[in-house]
């Protein structure tokens, strides 16, 4: 079975290249990022994927996590790995320094979160939701708060989890009825929460539960939910744990894929629960995280992208199987050109949702730091547009590219011993938790693009159109042939604008219609935007560089804009004119029986 290798130089290429992760070190507070230093970060982050969390996947998908009596036991190895993790401070990189946190902007932290999540999604998932939960502590904790959780969850002594969901309110959170009543400083927490990720497990002596409830006078739907911190332990004035609160494990699910990572039924029987900023606020606290929540599990995509395709690459280098077209013997099946296809269509596109996630993540970061205020909100622009993006088009191709790697290996892929059915498996969750893809895509549509007349969405367009005239320079023929499919990807987008924009006015269902269409489309071109700047960056450094990586990127975008970007068209046309028949066959007249 083959073994997890950190794409080191794509990363680091993406990072000089794409992301600007140089301007990002300059800002304040992120001097440390040095090029040094990120590497230095990059390599050993590597080696702790490839070591010590790889070699738990297949075996921690095999036996899952177990519940007994309220317990959760994770599978064998990934206590100690979590010890290891948290020993080594890995846990702390991007938090801030005023909770014992290295501070590193979320650029540094995105490759080695894709490393985690690579080497073995699960065991990420827990490390991934504490960071929401620190994130919301910091945002809107009382400083009582913040000083009782935060230096335990930031060096990863305490972990975080996120209770939204319950049995009827999943995406929509309007529907949620878990009840809090105040009592003295407090209050008390009473309900049941479903499909809680590490809701409950043996890593750590406590768990911090952030949960979303409604006070008794409060509103219906979400003018009425606050959030509220629930930890397993009371904590004592000393910060030493106190008393059991009263909230239990029942039970964890089944499920199709990430069977490693505990999804726990919890059950909150007026446990002792402390308000985070005001009450009737908590559905705008959640919007906060959202943002970094959501572009976490569209990293995952891009992750189990990279597994699959490594995978794929090295059973299609083995496998031997039929002749050479070209003439000849026996060969190995990576020689015939629809297995190339797959596997380029995997790297492409892997590449392409890598070089887009990073270019966010730097936004995330010139949003949160630069001195000048209208830079800070034209990044901020770009990611609240592109988050349902990288949420929804990452996650929906790391399926589609963890599909591919099934294809690639024949009947073995569908067999459990490969590991590739895994990622299949593991992949699918993605497109689900943290909003589905319908939700990203109604976000996109509804909050993005029609609400402001497609404003953030043109100024986007705005930069294709200035790196059109960087690609018109160029005399390649890669390039010229590159720089035409993103004219017309670009073109697609800003007539699908138009049409939701003209829509939404008038005949909303049509706007709504075509979001799932439209969020790919983004997508698509959002990507060959980045394999475009990827081509141009490998054309200049052709001469300097490491001439097998650049040639290879150049011909990686090349064929991306061959093969996923000239699907642009056909997305358009799906937008503006699929959408009326979509709603055309009556409800009553689907099943024609
Ligand atoms: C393994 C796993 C881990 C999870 N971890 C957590 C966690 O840690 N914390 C937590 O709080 N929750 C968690 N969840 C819950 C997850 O976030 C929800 O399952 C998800 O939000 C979808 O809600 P639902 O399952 O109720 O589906 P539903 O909301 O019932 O959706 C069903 C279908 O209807 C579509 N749909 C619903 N509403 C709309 C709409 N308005 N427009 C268009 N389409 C719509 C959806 O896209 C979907 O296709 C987890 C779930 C799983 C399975």
């Amino acid at each position: 079975m083959s073994a997890y290798v950190a794409p080191l130089k794509d990363m680091k290429f993406v990072l000089q290249e794409l992301a600007g992760l140089g301007a990002v070190g300059q800002l304040p507070g992120y001097q440390e990022a040095s090029p040094d230093t990120v590497d230095a970060i990059l390599e050993e982050a590597s080696k702790f994927a490839s070591q010590v969390l790889d070699p738990l996947n297949y075996s921690g998908d095999r036996e899952g996590s177990k519940w007994s009596d309220g317990q959760v036991t994770t599978p064998k190895g990934f206590k100690d790995a979590y010890r290891q993790y948290v020993e080594a401070g890995w846990g702390a990189l991007p938090i801030s320094a005023d909770w014992g946190g290295q501070g590193l902007p979320r650029l540094v932290a995105t490759p080695v979160e894709e490393m985690w999540c690579s080497a073995n999604m699960s065991f990420s998932l827990c490390p991934m939701l504490t960071q929401g939960a620190i994130h919301a502590l910091e945002l809107r904790g009382a400083p009582v708060l913040q000083k009782a959780f935060l230096p335990k969850m930031a060096s990863g002594e305490w972990t975080g989890t996120m209770n939204l969901t319950e049995p009827q309110a999943g995406s929509d959170l309007a529907l949620l009825k878990t009840r809090a009543v105040p009592e003295g400083d407090h209050y008390r927490i009473s309900g049941q929460k479903i499909f809680i990720t590490f809701g409950e497990h043996d890593y750590t002596e406590n768990i911090v539960h952030l949960v979303l409830a409604r006070t008794p006078d409060a509103p219906e739907g979400v003018k009425g939910i606050s959030l509220f911190v629930v930890p397993k332990f009371l904590v004592n004035a000393d910060g030493s744990l106190g008393a059991r609160n009263g909230v239990a494990c029942a039970s964890i699910e089944h499920k199709l894929g990430i069977h490693g990572s505990p999804t726990a039924v919890m059950v909150f029987e007026g446990a002792i629960g402390y308000l985070v900023g005001e009450e009737n606020k908590g559905l705008a606290y959640m919007f906060i995280m959202m943002n970094a929540a959501r572009f976490a599990v569209g990293l995952e995509g891009v992750a189990i992208a990279e597994r699959a395709f490594q995978r794929a690459l090295a059973y299609a280098r083995e496998r031997l199987q039929g002749r050479d077209l070209a003439g000849g013997g026996t060969v190995p099946i990576i020689r015939h050109p629809d297995v190339r296809r797959m596997l380029m269509l995997m790297k492409s596109q892997t590449e392409a949702m890598r070089a887009l996630a990073y270019v966010v993540a730097a936004a995330l970061d010139v949003a949160a730091r630069h001195p000048d205020a209208k830079l800070r909100e034209q990044n901020q622009a770009f990611v609240d547009l592109m988050i349902p993006v990288v949420k929804g088009w990452c996650t929906e191709t790391g399926i589609e590219v963890a599909s591919l790697g099934v294809q690639v290996h024949g009947g073995m892929g569908f067999i459990e011993e490969t590991g590739a059915a895994q990622h299949l498996r593991d992949a699918r969750i993605t497109t689900i938790y943290e909003g589905t893809t319908g939700i990203q895509a109604n976000d996109l549509v509804g909050r993005k693009i029609a609400r402001e007349g497609g404003a953030s969405a043109k100024a986007w367009i705005a930069h294709l159109q200035a790196l059109d005239a960087e690609l018109a320079k160029s005399g390649n023929a890669d390039v010229k042939a590159i720089r035409a499919a993103l004219a017309t990807g670009a073109a697609a987008v800003s007539e699908s604008i138009d049409y939701i924009v003209a829509q939404a006015g008038k005949d909303v269902m049509a706007a709504f219609a075509g979001a799932v269409p439209f969020l790919k489309l983004m997508g698509v071109v959002a990507g060959g935007w980045q394999m475009a700047r990827a081509a141009l960056a490998a054309e200049r450094l052709m001469a300097s560089g490491d001439k097998a990586f650049l040639e290879a990127k150049l011909a990686t975008a090349r064929f991306y804009a061959d093969q996923v970007l000239v699907q642009a068209p056909g997305l358009r046309d799906t937008v503006v004119k699929g959408a009326s028949a979509v709603m055309a066959v009556p409800e009553d007249a689907m099943l024609a029986a």
